[in-house]
């Protein structure tokens, strides 16, 4: 059997990815961890986080992962920018190419690759990225209170949204493809009983409009009658789904419909032994930072067990 080069490999640097490693190093484990992608993760796309316990004036996004990430390293974890590109978990130890070269294999791995909020995809979105144009109302909703926003989508997440937005801001303009909601039937009601809510049916973005202040409307266009008008709004929230960043674990481990990570109730373990999933890969309905971090104690805390029964039974046999 090939000695491991790690016995605890994070794959993932958001809350989730750097919580479990600073639980990890400080068990001794010395986790390595591959950033991906995006160092830092989703919350290196918000400004402040006012939510985040312990903050009482809030901390700016990219600067608490940069204090993630040194925590974690002040305890011994080796991190590492690179993006990992294919897994094999058939066999053990496991086994992980980094940047489709480098192979490495681990005694345990704590995979925290997130999920990416979809957009829209057209530039003027991209434009105002952070300058009024958001994918969370939790995170960004309070920078909007007494104003105008918009939010895109019909599912359960833009009409939560939507009605989380409504008690905070002066009005809120749903922006509907279709001529129904997709959200379960309680959630529309609630949406459609919300005097500050106006919801706009076959509706599509068509641009979003703004100055160096940030978002100042949305041109939208009705796909019935082809007819535009300008909706004055300073936020523009998307709220049409999150994809979870899970195809590089096609053919190796359990995944829902919708690709989140399937875990056993209550811990971090998937259908793997020594493999964990933490935060919002294997979260589709609470997706927050706090809730990410504590998923990232667990997976550690999996891992750590995991690591002492096997050495247990190395040890007895
Ligand atoms: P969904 O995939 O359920 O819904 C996405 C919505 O966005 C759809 O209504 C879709 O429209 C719309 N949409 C997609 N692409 C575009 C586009 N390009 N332009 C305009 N609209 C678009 O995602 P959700 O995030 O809402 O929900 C994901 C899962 O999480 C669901 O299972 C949901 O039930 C669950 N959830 C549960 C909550 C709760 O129970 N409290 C809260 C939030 C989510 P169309 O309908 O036309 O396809």
């Amino acid at each position: 059997m090939s000695k491991a080069n790690a016995k605890v490999l994070i794959i993932g640097s958001g809350p989730a990815g750097y919580t479990a490693a600073i639980y990890a190093a400080r068990a001794g484990l010395k986790p390595i961890l591959f950033t991906g992608g995006q160092p830092g993760g989703q919350l290196t796309t918000t400004n402040d986080v006012e939510n985040f316990p312990g903050y009482p004036d809030g901390i700016n996004g990219p600067q608490m992962m940069i204090d993630l990430q040194k925590q974690a390293e002040r305890f011994g974890t080796l991190v590492n920018f690179g993006l990992v590109t294919s897994v094999d978990f058939s066999s053990y130890p496991l086994k992980v190419t980094v940047d489709e070269k480098t192979e490495m294999t681990a005694e345990s791995v704590i995979i925290a690759t997130g999920a990416s909020a979809k957009y829209l995809g057209i530039p003027s979105e991209e434009k105002f990225a952070n300058k009024g144009v958001s994918a969370c109302a939790v995170c960004d909703g309070y920078f909007y209170r007494g104003k105008e926003v918009a939010v895109v989508g019909a599912g359960d997440s833009a009409a939560e949204e939507s009605t989380y937005l409504s008690k905070l801001v002066s009005k809120v303009h749903l922006i509907v493809r279709r001529e129904e909601m997709r959200a379960s039937k309680i959630m529309q009601q609630r949406v459609l009983n919300t005097p500050n809510i106006e919801v706009h049916w076959n509706t599509e973005t068509d641009e979003v409009l703004g100055d160096d202040s940030g978002v100042t409307g949305v041109r939208v266009v009705n796909n019935k009658t082809g007819e535009k008008k300008v909706i004055p709004i300073q936020g523009f929230f998307l709220a049409i789904g999150h994809k979870p960043n899970t195809d590089i674990f096609r053919g190796n481990l359990e995944m829902d419909d919708a690709g989140y990570l399937k875990v056993v109730p209550g811990t971090t373990k998937t259908n793997v032994e020594g493999v964990f999933a933490v935060g919002d890969v294997a979260d589709k309905t609470y997706r927050q930072a706090i809730t990410a971090a504590g998923s990232g104690c667990m997976g550690a805390l999996d891992a750590e067990k995991f690591l002492a029964v096997k050495e247990h039974a190395l040890v007895t046999h």
